[in-house]
């Protein structure tokens, strides 16, 4: 059977609420195949050794856009994006247009750990 196919990605405050996320749900997200932007992923695999996440670049640096890519190549099936509405982020189009080319691609996206949460359970079974 394939896996399905997991993109995460952090805003900087919200990357200690992903890497506990992702530890978490550990054995929920074991069957997934995992990719994240570079600062996001470093962190996620800190946190969880056993899980094996492919990290692409920061996402300043086209990480976002990678993942964006990735999407549009229909290779993405799950989006967490766990966003900080409360600071500026200077590579705030990137952010936009990766969020954009989930909802034209219609992937299910968990902006917050709320969704992520309810999101696994669907898959849980
Ligand atoms: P990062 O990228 O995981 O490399 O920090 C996330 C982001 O787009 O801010």
């Amino acid at each position: 059977m394939t896996k399905l196919t997991l993109a995460l990605v952090a805003h900087d405050a919200k990357k200690d609420d992903m890497a506990r996320f992702v530890a978490m749900h550990e054995n929920a997200l074991r069957p997934f195949e995992l990719f994240a932007t570079g600062t996001t992923g470093s962190r996620v695999m800190e946190k969880c050794a056993s899980l094996s996440v492919t990290r692409l670049k920061s996402g300043p640096l086209g990480g976002d856009q990678q993942i964006g890519a990735m999407i549009a190549e229909g290779k993405v099936d799950v989006l967490f994006f766990f966003v900080d509405p409360l600071s500026p982020h200077p590579h705030d189009v990137d952010v936009k247009a990766l969020m954009r080319l989930a909802l034209v691609y219609n992937i299910p996206m968990a902006l917050n750990p709320a969704t992520a949460e309810r999101l696994i359970a669907t898959f849980d079974s």
